[in-house]
């Protein structure tokens, strides 16, 4: 038995460009749809997932920080940046939510499992110090330095700890997707490649008995974008975000699986009524 939680860790909005991109626009014209759009969405969930395995608890990604609201936490040359809302307050990261389920998030889990480096999924980190911190090399590679401040990540913001274990796509092929990596040794929960939000972005898929359940961090904004193959405006990678929308389809109409990405507010509705993907 394996149990899955939703923890919510603030709001974050953007323009309706970024939920959607225009399907006839290449990344860079995606972008510039992204500044000129005036409307934003509601505010959406910041969320991580919390898996509890007989092997140890994983926590896959760690949310947004409050820090975000610090006059210069945000590089100000980044105008991306002012295109997405973050509202986070001190209790509502990752650590203190953590204790409130009564574990100690420097202590009671196995690893942290970061799905890609994007500021809003790594701003949790500096509550875990003694934690292993496993995420994919493909994506790390391009979230470090300038290049990866011009993308959406904060490197300089990120612990200075940080050294995590990065792992590549070297295991079985999982239904449609070509690779996997088991983070444990019953291969139960593993990472398996979902690039097109980003390159080298990972999903973690839970094997549980009767159920699977499929946190797919922004590999989809929503179950809605992914039923009709609506990528998203930050993509660089149209065709490959829209190759890997299709294969997370497939692989959810060949065994009851729940959808559950980063920041679908109805997520945690699905996740508690076990509502699968049809
Ligand atoms: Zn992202």
């Amino acid at each position: 038995m394996i149990r899955v939680t939703a923890i919510e860790t603030g709001k974050a909005r953007m323009k309706t460009a970024q939920r959607i991109g225009r399907e006839d626009r290449g990344p860079l014209g995606r972008k510039i749809d992204i500044f000129r759009d005036r409307e934003w969405v509601e505010p959406l969930p910041i969320l991580c997932f919390l898996v509890e395995h007989p092997e140890g608890r994983f926590l896959v990604d760690t949310g947004d920080t409050w820090r975000n609201s610090v006059p210069g936490y945000l590089p100000s040359w980044n105008p991306f940046f002012k295109q997405v809302s973050i509202r986070v307050a001190p209790e509502e990261e990752v650590g203190p939510r953590l204790a409130a389920l009564g574990l100690d998030p420097a202590r009671d889990l196995a690893a942290v499992v970061l799905t890609h480096f994007h500021h809003d999924h790594t701003g949790g980190l500096d509550h875990f110090p003694h934690t292993r911190v496993i995420g994919p090399r493909e994506n790390y590679a391009v979230s470090t330095g300038i290049k990866g401040m011009m993308m959406g990540c904060l490197p300089q913001r990120w612990p200075v700890w940080l050294k995590p274990e990065l792992v590549d796509m070297d295991g079985l092929a999982v239904g449609p997707f070509p690779a996997s990596h088991a983070l444990t040794t019953d291969g139960r929960v593993l990472l398996v490649p979902t690039p097109g939000h980003v390159a080298g972005h990972c999903s973690v898929v839970v094997l549980d008995d009767d159920i699977t359940w499929f946190l797919a961090g922004d590999a989809t904004y929503s179950q809605e974008n992914l039923r009709v193959g609506a990528t998203d405006g930050v993509t660089n990678d149209p065709e490959t975000a829209r190759a890997t929308l299709a294969r997370i389809r497939e692989f959810a109409h060949t065994r009851p699986t729940v959808i559950l990405p980063a920041h679908d507010p109805d997520g945690p509705r699905r996740l508690a009524a076990r509502e699968v993907f049809s």
